[in-house]
């Protein structure tokens, strides 16, 4: 097998920053195949050997295990190249048609880590240069566009000319080991699927919590916020990983078509929904990790007045046999108390208690996506210890404890990131963590009438205090229902 993976943006922050140490990892770790050849495309004038120097350096700020030695880098550099192209320009596509042609590699990877500005007019010229053969994929970035009509645009015009299969729609949290764990705790395990239900499931809860605020590109945040930015994607599509019904086989579109029943079957939005079970936030300046920050507004590049939400908490449902009546909580926001991004299932309390427990204490399953990667159990036990008062035993007290399964220790730091999964699934044509674009449709369609009543709102996104978990609503919403956020440590 032969490859070339055509890397447009090869000099953006994604490449620099994800992409290229993403290949050297897995150039490292001998996964990536050995015939490989890596363009790095974008308007800069570069050699190839300048642009290896740049690599070179930028793997040298980069997180990464080891540093790569000279002999090491010497044997990756082999692969990169750089084509100096300008994508708007029709006319510097035959440049490129020569190059991949006169190899003629078994596998073509194109890699638009570009604004999705690029998309449609890339993939046509691409085409009328005759580089979509069925040897040829496309991967594609997000934001796939703003809105359910400008996703429509970009899915219609790059389908115009390449086959749904392939396209490789990147939503990196699939790549992420922690993840792709959830299918196999879900699917490759007796314990949990009889209880995964209504019967016995009280709640569900997704956090993706960031410190950072929006750093040096708030001009370009503020046209997004954080329904687009992540609710759209990553927490929709873990929704649906906890939320769908057990595929038929590990196929992708096995796996798409069920995470598309659930994205069909969420509660619609009604107008006393949009106004009980959304809350929106925008961080004030505030203390985060004893540093004292600005609020949003103040942030460099964003407009006076801006409405942009820099949190998001909702309820919603899913509305089938299983789910129906089951609060599922999302919550996702900017200048947060901590970084964490958690699922949180709560368990019903047993039906009838012989035992006394902490008031609150459930049985929980807590999947930790970042920054720790692992799975808790908690349950409750005879946890009686010696008083040493002398005063009565009360050996019938329950005390909650946990199973902890770490999966950086116990697997160590060999693990696949997610970066480098998803681009050797590319290469290897596996679509299983790509997201189909009914799926992608769906889920914008469902935000919507959210953005919609935002744009009529007049009473804007609610302000909190930088390093806290957000608007006092977000709390308020949830304990409407009799639950509370998970939020220890
Ligand atoms: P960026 O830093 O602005 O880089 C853009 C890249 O595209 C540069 O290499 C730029 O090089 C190239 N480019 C722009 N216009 C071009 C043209 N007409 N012809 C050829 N090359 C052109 O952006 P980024 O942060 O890497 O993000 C790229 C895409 O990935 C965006 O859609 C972004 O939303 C998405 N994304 C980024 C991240 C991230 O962590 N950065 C994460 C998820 C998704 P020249 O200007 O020199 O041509």
């Amino acid at each position: 097998m032969s490859f070339d993976l055509i890397l447009f943006g090869g000099t953006g922050d994604l490449a620099w920053r994800k992409l290229l140490p993403a290949l050297f990892q897995s150039f490292r770790h001998g996964s990536l195949p050995a015939n490989g050849r890596i363009i790095g495309v974008a308007r800069d004038a570069l050699t190839d050997e300048q642009y290896r120097a740049l690599i070179a350096s930028r793997l040298q700020q980069v997180d990464l295990d080891k540093r790569p030695t000279d002999e090491e880098f010497a044997r990756f550099a082999q692969l990169l190249h750089y084509l100096r192209m300008d994508l708007s320009q029709s006319s510097s596509y035959a440049a490129l048609a020569e190059l991949v042609k006169a190899r003629n590699a078994s596998t073509v990877v194109m890699y638009l880590a570009t604004a999705p500005s690029l998309f449609q007019n890339t993939c046509q010229q691409l085409a009328a240069a005759g580089l979509n053969g069925p040897q040829v994929r496309v991967v594609l970035e997000k934001p796939l566009g703003h809105d359910l009509a400008s996703n429509r645009a970009i899915n219609q015009a790059v389908r115009a000319v390449y086959a749904e299969k392939q396209i490789f729609r990147i939503d990196h949290y699939l790549g992420k080991p922690s993840v792709q764990n959830l299918f196999a705790l879900r699917f490759g395990n007796v314990l949990f699927e009889p209880l995964w239900r209504r019967e016995t499931i009280a709640n569900i809860q997704i956090t993706i919590a960031e410190e950072l605020g929006v750093e040096k590109r708030g001009g370009y945040y503020d046209g997004i916020g954080a329904l687009r930015d992540m609710v759209q994607n990553h927490a929709l599509q873990l929704l649906c990983a906890i939320g769908m019904e057990p595929p038929i086989n590990a196929h992708a579109d096995a796996i798409r078509d069920e995470k598309l029943k659930v994205l069909r079957s969420l509660t619609p939005w009604t107008a006393e929904r949009l106004r009980n079970h959304v809350v929106r936030g925008q961080y004030a300046a505030g203390t985060v990790g004893g540093q004292a920050v600005p609020g949003y507004a103040q942030e460099l590049g964003v407009p006076a007045g801006t409405q942009t939400e820099t949190f998001v908490a909702l309820r919603t449902e899913i509305a089938n046999w299983r789910w129906a009546g089951v609060p599922f909580y999302i919550r996702t926001g900017k200048r947060l108390a901590g970084r964490d991004a958690r699922i949180v299932v709560n368990f019903r309390a047993t039906p009838h208690a012989i035992f006394s427990a902490p008031a609150g204490a459930v049985n929980r399953l807590v999947i930790h996506l970042q920054p720790k990667d692992g799975l808790e159990l908690h349950l409750l036990t005879q946890g009686e210890q010696h008083s040493g008062a002398g005063g009565p035993r009360t050996t019938q007290n329950l005390a909650p404890a946990h199973l902890d399964l770490d999966f950086d220790k116990r697997f160590g730091s060999g693990r696949v990131g997610a970066y480098e999964r998803l681009l050797l699934d590319v290469i290897d044509g596996r679509l299983n963590l790509f997201v189909r674009s009914d799926e992608q449709e769906e889920a914008w369609r469902w935000v919507e009438p959210v953005l919609h009543h935002w744009e009529h709102d007049t009473q804007g996104p609610r302000a909190y205090n930088a390093g806290t978990w957000g608007p006092s609503a977000s709390s308020a919403m949830i304990a409407r229902d009799g639950y509370c956020w998970h939020e220890e440590q």
